[in-house]
């Protein structure tokens, strides 16, 4: 069994992105990067911070703003149509989630389609769908780019994802469907889950539900991704997978913390990347 290392992988991506920005800079390019925050959410404030991070690491310029628990919708789209008008902002991300009261999707349709960097715009998930140039949602993008460097086949293999969010479950069936899987999908109305999982080269696991993918429910020899992220009472920060008795059974399998994280955060840095580079 091998640990699939999110976390180094991460790092090699932005120590080449940073080469690539230092480029850029010679030319005038200056990525940048909007992050807008509503409300105090505890666990979005870690996340923005990795942002920030990571673009202080690979060079990219990043502001910040953040808006009241009470902002009205006019206060947060007239927020990001100025950023869309910004010439001098490549990326603009809306960090979920919002207060109830506020549209997301909405919000999610304002941000200019060049800007997306979260790839959430219905233009890019069409794109996506029709496998098209766009900006592909981070967390599929980073789980098919560590498919890929381990070099773990996906051609032909049965792709099997627990999870049909907007962010993670549905952009990945494309992802994973772009590169020639069989693809099946799961959610919390799948009758004989553990069936369908058994059958997987390849399992996903997006579900928010500490250690709920357990043994039993993985073949022999598969390779486990596991994007959840949940804390448990003692505090332990721990996946969708029972990592232990998983690993004794899985080919390759990623940690939580240091697997697929990470990797979310370096592929929006490849993504501001790339619209800076398509926009000058
Ligand atoms: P959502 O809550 O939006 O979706 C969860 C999905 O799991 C739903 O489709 C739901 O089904 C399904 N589900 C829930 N219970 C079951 C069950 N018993 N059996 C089968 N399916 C079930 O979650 P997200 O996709 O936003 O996030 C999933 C996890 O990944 C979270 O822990 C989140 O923190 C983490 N995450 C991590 C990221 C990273 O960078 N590592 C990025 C994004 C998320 P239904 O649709 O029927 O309700």
């Amino acid at each position: 069994m091998e640990i699939m290392d999110g976390k180094e992988l991460a790092k090699k991506i932005r120590t080449n992105l940073k080469e690539e920005v230092e480029i850029l800079k010679s030319k005038g390019i200056y990525p940048k990067l909007a992050v807008i925050m509503v409300g105090n959410d505890k666990a979005s404030a870690v996340y923005v911070k990795n942002k920030s991070k990571a673009c202080n690491e690979v060079g990219v310029t990043y502001e910040e703003f953040l808006l009241k628990e009470d902002t009205t919708m006019d206060e947060l789209l007239g927020l990001i149509q100025k950023l869309n008008q910004d010439t001098d902002i490549d990326g603009i991300l809306l960090q979920s989630p919002i207060p109830k009261s506020l549209d997301i999707e909405e919000a999610f349709r304002t941000i200019d389609p060049k800007k997306d960097v979260d790839g959430f715009h219905p233009v890019n998930v069409g794109k996506l769908s029709l496998n098209q140039d766009c900006f592909v949602s981070c967390t599929p993008y980073g789980i098919i780019k560590m498919l890929e460097t381990y070099h773990i086949p996906i051609e032909g293999v049965h792709a099997v994802i627990i999870g049909r969010s907007n962010i993670v479950g549905k952009p990945l069936i494309q992802c994973l469907l772009n590169k020639n899987a069989t693809v099946t999908i799961c959610h919390s109305k799948t009758e004989n889950l553990e069936e369908v999982t058994k059958q997987a080269d390849i399992l996903i696991a997006a579900i928010g539900k500490p250690e709920f993918v357990t043994a039993n429910m993985v073949k022999t020899g598969a390779t486990v991704i596991d994007v959840g992220i949940n804390r448990k009472e003692d505090g332990k920060l721990v996946g969708d997978v029972n990592f232990e008795e998983v690993s004794k059974k899985a080919s390759y399998i990623t940690p939580v913390p240091g697997g697929v994280g990470p990797m979310t955060v370096a592929m929006l840095m490849t993504n501001v990347v790339k619209a800076a580079k398509n926009r000058k």
